[in-house]
């Protein structure tokens, strides 16, 4: 089966988003908004000033300059929070006032408190040019400028007016979304659930990490990969633990994980036909599962399948990833992540993809698509190198012997996926490829 086939095969038995759920803004980050946010004010809600200075009528300071001053008497102080009630600023008066503060009615305009000097009521100066606003306000001040109408004023509604939307559905919430959806009045917002995501390791090998290896073990990479991988795809990862390798112990865990009522579940090894592959045997008494040859390198064998969600509700996807770390890792990124981004709500399913330059001649196994495990030339600041096409430029991780199913090291060094089609044998040295950049959502 083809790469393109599977992963079809996998949407295709996805009904659709989970559904949704309020969250406070705290906990919004990175969730799929499943509604469209409205603004609940105009923004700002009043007209409000731009500058600390003073409320002028803008008409009073027409003829103003550095040379002929016009003097306003200050009847009033709005600060920022306060209500102006009546407070009004008359002909040939000023009211102070701070950024962020409503605009007195009468005002038509904010002259910045640099353009003028506090000064007492003969018109004597009292106070430096531009002094900051503390103290009491002066009972007059000079201005030294015109100021047009509207000048310094921020207008109720010019940001946003109520009712008008402020997230899209489907979007997904980042920092600048969470600050529109505060500064609409909401504390917090309508997104998809997490999937729910059952993770469980096989193999009478493998041990926890840290503990002791004895003569035959070693630690369980795919476990705590696959919880971070799907954390990473924006699911909410249960872990069923490492299961031997005997019919009984991977059928329990599965059962009591189906049990939590998962969105989908997740295996790593023991999906073979060896005579210690039992997981597609459990899959196939708790589900529909077909065992596929994915032509993926790394990759083949891969299970996937559905099983009746208990108490009902859309089925429970079944994913048997190859053991190999690194083939567990891939066809996550193929398979599983693309699922859980739908799941999650996400439009965008796929990695962001570039067009590269894989510097290493690269030999793979025909008539597979191969995914290897690059790295991005960088230059001192960090920045990606690309050739004169503008193309980034990549090299192999661990040359071609780091290309091996089971070599974490170089899957740790890498950013991203080269992708060699399946009618290439040898990838030439310099030829261009995809790149999947793994470090970009
Ligand atoms: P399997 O798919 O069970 O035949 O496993 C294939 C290879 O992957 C074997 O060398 C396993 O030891 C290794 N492997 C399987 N599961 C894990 C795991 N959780 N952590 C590290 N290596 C694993
Ligand atoms: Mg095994």
């Amino acid at each position: 089966m083809s790469a393109d086939a599977a992963l079809a095969r996998v949407l295709a038995a996805i009904e659709g988003p989970t559904e949704a759920e309020w969250v406070h803004l705290a906990d919004a980050l990175g969730r799929v908004a499943a509604a469209p946010l409205t603004s609940t004010t105009d923004l700002p809600p009043w007209d409000n000033s731009a500058m600390d200075g003073y409320a002028i009528r803008s008409s009073d300071v027409a003829g103003a300059s550095e040379s002929a001053p016009v003097l306003l008497w200050v009847t009033g102080d709005v600060g920022a929070g306060t209500d102006p009630g009546d407070v009004a600023v008359a002909r040939g008066s000023a009211v102070r006032i701070a950024t962020g503060a409503r605009l007195p009615a009468g005002a038509d305009a904010v002259v910045p408190v640099e353009l003028t000097t506090p000064a007492d009521a003969a018109g004597g100066v009292v106070g430096s040019r531009g002094r900051a606003l503390e103290g009491p306000a002066p009972v007059a001040v000079l201005v030294h400028a015109a100021v047009g109408a509207g000048g310094s004023i921020r207008r109720r509604g010019n940001d946003l007016q109520a009712g008008q939307a402020v997230i899209e559905a489907a979007m997904e919430i980042r920092p600048a979304a969470v600050a529109i959806a505060a500064g609409a009045g909401h504390d917090g917002l309508l997104v998809h659930r997490r999937p729910v995501v059952g993770i469980m390791a096989t193999g009478d090998e493998i041990r926890r990490p840290g503990s002791d290896l004895g003569a035959a073990g070693i630690p369980d990479a795919n476990g705590p990969a696959l919880q971070a991988l799907v954390a990473d795809a924006g699911g909410d990862p249960r872990n069923l633990g490492v299961a031997a390798d005997r019919l009984d112990d991977v059928r329990a865990r599965l059962c009591a994980g189906l049990a939590e009522q998962p969105d989908a579940i997740v295996v790593s090894g023991g999906v073979s036909v060896g005579p210690y592959d039992h997981v597609r045997a459990i899959f196939a008494e708790l589900g529909d599962v077909d065992l596929w040859r994915v032509a993926v390198q790394p990759g083949k064998p891969f299970a996937f399948g559905t099983a009746a969600r208990p108490g009902g509700g859309a089925p429970v996807l079944l994913f048997g990833l190859p053991g190999n770390p690194v083939s567990t890792f891939v066809t996550f990124e193929l398979f599983v992540r693309p699922a859980l981004r739908r799941l999650g709500g996400h439009r965008r399913l796929a990695r962001p993809v570039e067009r590269g330059i894989l510097v290493d001649e690269t030999p793979k196994s025909e008539g597979r698509r191969a995914f290897v495990r690059v790295r991005a030339e960088r230059d001192e600041r960090d920045a990606i190198v690309r050739d004169a096409g503008g193309r980034p430029v990549v090299r192999l991780v661990g040359g071609v012997a780091g290309q091996g199913s089971h070599v974490l090291s170089a899957l740790a060094g890498a950013d991203g996926l080269a992708v060699i089609p399946e009618d290439v044998d040898v990838h030439p040295a310099g030829g261009e490829v995809d790149v999947w950049w793994l470090d970009r959502g």
